[in-house]
């Protein structure tokens, strides 16, 4: 039994596009947050230019704040980067090894590696995204890649700094902005893997699972209802503050 509560994390990506969008979003999903915080943490992670003002609009709401992403040199010549160091000042949270990350700004398992160890470090609590791609889904590597993924960016990481501020989203690529949810008997048998795998190799004495991609209110109670699951990151629904409201409401229907 967890000692958790279930946790909903809201990736927002490259959304909204104005700030006042950004802003009603984050005080929608307050509202509904609120309502059903005793059972359901959530956190929301909105682009670094929204960042402040959503801030100021989840104070005293218990909605935690985090960013998608984050370097891991603390300060310097890194145009456009933004440093866990940074975040940490004001954010409880970061998001390290998206799949969109890896794909598109050509992260490697090395660097997610150096940004899961920055943030840690310098206190972040951290979601750390590993997932197949849709090749070794049927080529049966799921669960070669999930553990590789996870023994290289947690490569050398201070155990002591860990307990209970690593969370593993299992996120199959696939399954990513596709509307393929995972079968939950697929992601449930690979989160017992990522939790059994990253507990082992961060010698942390527990740690928390998502389940990532495609997920919706329709069909969130199927992963959160899982032994092996913790909680969801959700991209795209996310950005619908009447879906991700129904969202929570479905959840803490699981968890009451
Ligand atoms: C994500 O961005 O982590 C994600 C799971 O996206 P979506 O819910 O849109 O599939």
């Amino acid at each position: 039994m967890s000692v958790w509560r279930t946790f909903l994390a809201a990736n927002w990506k490259m959304n909204p596009v104005r700030l006042d969008q950004a802003v009603d979003l984050a005080r929608a999903v307050a509202r509904s947050a609120r309502a059903h915080a005793d059972g359901v943490q959530v956190a929301l992670f909105p682009p670094f230019p929204w960042m402040l003002a959503v801030a100021r609009a989840l104070e005293g709401t218990g909605v935690a704040l985090g960013g998608q992403d984050c370097y891991w040199e603390r300060n310097g010549a890194f145009t456009g980067e933004v440093s866990a160091a940074m975040l940490s000042s004001w954010c409880e949270w970061v998001i390290v090894g998206h799949s969109e990350r890896r794909e598109h700004f050509c992260e490697s398992d090395e660097t997610v590696n150096r940004k899961a160890g920055a943030a840690l470090a310098a206190g972040l609590k951290v979601i750390l995204c590993v997932g197949e791609r849709a090749e070794q889904l049927d080529s049966g590597e799921t669960e070669a890649v999930v553990e590789g993924q996870l023994r290289a960016a947690l490569a050398g990481l201070d155990a002591e700094a860990i307990p209970e501020r690593l969370v593993v989203a299992y996120e199959p690529v696939w399954a990513i902005g596709t509307g393929r949810n995972a079968d939950p008997e697929h992601a449930g048998r690979t989160m017992k893997l990522a939790r059994a795998v990253a507990t082992r190799e961060s010698g942390a004495r527990s740690v928390r699972v998502l389940y990532g991609g495609s997920v919706k209110a329709d069909n969130v109670a199927s992963y959160v209802g899982l032994e092996a699951c913790d909680g969801c990151l959700v991209g795209g629904a996310s950005l619908n503050p009447e879906e991700f409201s129904a969202m929570i409401e479905a959840v803490a229907g699981v968890v009451a």
